[in-house]
Order: structure tokens, then C-alpha cells, then sequence
């Protein structure tokens, strides 16, 4: 056992699945779509560790669509590890968005709902439109992405005071509209393997 990562804690809780070795250093995560073909998430992307990749397999939940060179064993089998797999049942999406910071960052497209520059997430902040010390609640409808500049500028004055209007009026958004905006921000690392089923998803322009 060269370094105790034999998936073991994910795997081990399904006695009668092969355990694996690990297949090294590098990650090799497999891209996750739903039944319709399409990825379970864009925004973040819908991965899988190879360990998670490889317990649905054995348990009939998803199908394999593509592979790694990469092969891991267990006592008794080979398998190349899988870099897509579909669910074999489709998994409707939530109809009500979590109201989380990064949700609402989404929402607002990563842009400051004031001057409407994009910023990346770590550099925007929230914003009470109503000011919370103005009885302001934190709220889908209440609560804006902001840069910094912009935030302090508004202080905790009211919106005509500040001649600070938000650029769209916040709204609780639908899941399907989350979706789409994150399809806009594809993720820094894509396998080639993966690349079809974001392209063959993506809208084709008139
Ligand atoms: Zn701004």
C-alpha cells in the first residue's frame, strides 16, 4: 500500500464492491451529467471523484460514457477510470435556489449591481439595498452584489440618498435561470473528454 489512499473510506462502506488502488498522485475526475446528457451542473461544474465515479458504477447508477488511459486495480479486476458518466435517472433541478452568497454572486452574473463591473468572486461584496441599520432584511430581493469601492461608497445610506440604484431589481431567481448564467463561467480545467458534452450544449448563436 504505497500511500493509504485506497479510496477505502468511500468504497468501505459498500462491503461488497471491489476495492481499488489508487491510481496516483493526479486527481482524475469525471465529469457528471444527468440522464438527459446534460451536465447535472455548470456552475460549479458537476465532478465526481474517481472514487465516487467508480462506487456508481459498480452500483448500476450511472453509464460510462468515457475514460481515462489510466487503469486501477483490485484484487480480481482492471478498469480504466471513467471521465464521463450520465446518471441513469434523471434528477430534476431544485425549484427554489439555496439563498447562499455564491448564489446570489451568480444571480448578479459576478458583476457590481452598481457600476456593473465584473469582478471575481473574492473581490465583491454584498450590499443591502435598504441599509440593515434602515430595517433593511437579508433577502433575495435585498441583498445585491457590490465591489468594495461601491459598497463603501453607499454606506448605510438609502438608495436615493446615495443616488445609488441597483442595475436590476433583486429578485429570487429560478433555478433554471442560475443555470444558464452559470454556463457563462466555464471552469478553469476541462478535460478533452468532456469538452463534446459542454459543446454540444451550448446555444448555437443566429
Ligand atoms: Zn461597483
Amino acid at each position: 500500500m504505497p500511500d493509504g489512499s485506497l479510496g477505502g473510506s468511500t468504497l468501505g462502506d459498500y462491503g461488497d464492491l471491489p476495492v481499488f488502488g489508487s491510481p496516483g498522485n493526479r486527481a482524475f475526475p469525471a465529469l457528471v451529467l444527468n440522464a438527459d446528457f446534460r451536465p447535472l451542473s455548470y456552475f460549479p461544474l458537476s465532478i465526481w471523484s474517481w472514487q465516487d465515479a467508480v462506487k456508481a458504477v459498480f452500483l448500476d447508477r450511472v453509464s460510462v460514457l468515457n475514460e481515462y488511459e489510466t487503469e486501477v486495480h483490485s484484487t480480481s479486476l482492471t478498469m480504466r477510470l471513467p471521465s464521463v458518466i450520465a446518471l441513469k435517472e434523471y434528477i430534476p433541478a431544485a425549484r427554489r435556489p439555496a439563498f447562499t452568497r455564491f448564489n446570489v454572486f451568480l444571480r448578479d452574473r459576478f458583476a457590481c449591481q452598481y457600476c456593473g463591473h465584473e469582478r471575481p468572486a473574492p473581490d465583491l461584496t454584498f450590499d443591502h439595498v435598504i441599509p440593515r441599520s434602515r430595517g433593511g432584511r437579508t433577502t433575495w430581493e435585498n441583498v445585491v452584489a457590490a465591489c468594495s469601492p461601491c459598497n463603501l461608497r453607499k454606506g448605510s445610506k438609502m438608495p436615493r440618498e446615495a443616488g445609488m440604484l441597483p442595475r436590476h431589481v433583486p429578485r429570487q431567481p429560478t433555478s433554471w435561470e442560475l443555470q444558464e448564467n452559470g454556463r457563462a463561467f466555464p471552469p478553469n480545467h476541462l478535460h478533452e473528454s468532456w469538452r463534446d458534452y459542454l459543446y454540444w450544449d451550448s446555444e448555437l448563436e443566429s
